[in-house]
């Protein structure tokens, strides 16, 4: 009766490895290198220990123009005190800054700042703000997240996306509480290497917001504001960019507020440098934004049919082509404006996969009706959440239904197989992978009630599904369910629509899908795209 779950776990693990390397939207790259003493930036970044050779080769070969550096005390001084002044007076009112301002205990500080750091991370803060409230209600203390199952953990993270955050963030709870006397460590080389899943951003974020270290922080607003400032159009995702924005990050950072300052560059860009529409004319560090300068320069060239304006200063590499700037191959565009930075190498489009799916009910179960939901594995992408019984699948797989179908008499034993109905589709981009799910239902009516549940296995009523530790994927595949399956008001009023004078034609690539499952029921194919989430 206990299955092998090869095919759906391996389709699973593919998704799990590039999830573990995209889940922060922060750049990876090697040591910060300190600023000089008088806050001015040194012109190459120090090389990370066991790089340096290499390194120096490409610093030999990587001059960087003093138009994208901060080149005195006073400019950064006044950058500081722009920023500063902005966010006292603009910041946001949210609740982990609330709460890591009023906390005295410094290991509390930390660990309020840290959730929020990792939920912040792929995630809206508007998305955050409940998930946030509802987990520090829940775990109020380090020691409370620590004696959590993951099973609880998966259960409040269910919906907010990206399920290992969740997992790590109590693995490192737990490794404070066991083995490092109860306390966080206090500096952010420390947080990195000592603590599961907190990353160089997450640990510079914990390490100057919650203990006043002067370490600087690069995520995905301060890239922007960043490249932006300092006219950096050279792909922002490259390693020799990466360590210039570490280092002009950690030569801007207040040494007297830098908790405050790296919120404030956060802040700024999420909330004035935005990607699309970013409001200059509120910007409180726009007097130096070489971007800003460079947008006014080409409308003054455009509109004077000058060639150029002698007071702007521009980009001047000593030798050969910059490695900040822009490359040749992409020119100015004029109608973006500022947002001519950042520029990123395109991300190849996400995989297609495609995966089989069933909802097996037991309208008449003692108690009320039950649906089977099985447990994914311990480890891996949506490690120990719950999901319907599933198999991979190619896209027109002959096999495809009755692979289903074993599957689904691995875990409740004899089947009608006649029942089985394809009902739809449900697409969930990952990060890399568009997952397609055909959705099938099952429903046992005038069966003799299943009663076995192997291990890994739970049969649960509606009501249990909507607050069990189940993704969004799995919440899509259900509502296809409920719209489709015979009996309910919209299965019924959808079977209105579909009748001949009013049923929408299939697409090509469905009717070719359809032909391969029997019995052949026509449905309207229901598809809900959205990112995972
Ligand atoms: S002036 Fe505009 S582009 Fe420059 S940092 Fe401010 S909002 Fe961003
Ligand atoms: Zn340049």
């Amino acid at each position: 009766m206990k299955k092998p779950r090869t095919a759906v776990r391996s389709c699973h693990q593919k998704q799990a490895s590039g999830h573990e390397g995209r889940e922060k939207q922060v750049l990876s790259s090697s040591q910060v290198k300190p600023s000089t003493p008088d806050g001015t930036m040194p012109k190459f970044p120090e090389a990370p220990a066991g790089l340096a050779r290499r390194q120096k080769e490409v610093v030999l070969r990587d001059p960087v123009s003093p138009y994208h550096l901060f080149r005195d005390t006073a400019e950064v001084t006044v950058f500081r005190e722009n920023l500063l002044s902005w966010y006292d007076r603009e910041k946001r009112d949210l609740p982990w800054r609330r709460r890591a301002e009023g906390e005295v205990d410094p290991d509390r500080r930390a660990y309020a700042v840290w959730v929020s750091e990792v939920m912040l991370q792929q995630t809206q803060v508007a998305t955050v703000i409940d998930y946030y409230t509802r987990w520090m209600q829940k775990w109020p203390t380090l020691q409370d997240l620590a004696s959590a199952s993951l099973e609880e953990v998966n259960q409040l993270w269910a919906g907010l996306g990206y399920y290992s955050r969740g997992r790590r963030l109590q693995e490192g709870a737990q490794k404070v509480v066991e083995e490092l006397g109860g306390h966080v460590p206090h500096t952010a080389e420390t947080l990195q290497k000592l603590l599961p899943g907190v990353g160089r951003y997450t640990a510079g974020a914990i390490a100057s917001i919650a203990f006043g270290q002067a370490t600087g922080v690069v995520d995905g607003n301060v890239v922007r504001v960043l490249c932006r400032v300092r006219a950096i159009g050279a792909d922002s995702g490259s390693t020799f960019v990466s360590q210039q924005l570490w280092s002009l990050a950690q030569q801007l950072v207040d040494p007297a507020r830098p908790g405050d300052f790296n919120q404030a560059a956060m802040e700024l860009g999420a909330t004035v440098c935005t990607p699309q529409h970013p409001r200059c004319s509120q910007c409180p560090v726009q007097s130096m934004c070489r971007a800003h300068q460079r947008v006014e320069r080409e409308q003054l060239v455009a509109s004077q049919s000058l060639p150029g304006s002698p007071d702007v200063e521009e980009c001047a590499p000593s030798t050969g082509q910059c490695q900040l700037c822009a490359p040749p191959t992409e020119p100015w565009d004029q109608t973006l404006g500022v947002a001519n930075f950042p520029r990123k190498a395109s991300r190849r489009p996400p995989r297609e996969e495609c995966s089989a799916t069933c909802v097996l009910e037991q309208p008449r179960a003692l108690g009320g009706a039950r649906i089977l939901l099985v447990q994914r594995p311990k480890s891996g992408l949506l490690a120990g959440l719950w999901e319907f019984p599933s198999v991979t699948a190619e896209p027109s797989g002959q096999c495809q239904r009755e692979a289903l179908l074993r599957e689904l008499q691995s875990w409740a034993g004899p089947l009608p197989a006649t029942h089985l109905q394809h009902l739809g589709q449900v697409a969930h981009t990952f990060s890399h992978i568009k997952l397609t799910y055909q959705v099938y239902g099952l429903a046992l009516e005038g069966q003799i009630p299943v009663t076995i549940t192997p291990p890994g296995a739970r049969w649960l009523t509606r009501e249990e599904f909507h607050t069990a530790a189940v993704s969004t994927a799995m919440k899509k595949v259900f509502r296809v369910y409920e719209g489709q399956r015979p009996g309910t008001c919209k299965g019924s009023k959808r079977s209105q629509v579909s009748a001949p004078s009013t049923q929408r034609k299939p697409s090509p690539g469905q009717q070719v899908l359809d032909s391969f499952f029997r019995p052949h029921h026509p449905t309207d194919v229901s598809s809900l795209n959205s990112m995972a989430q």
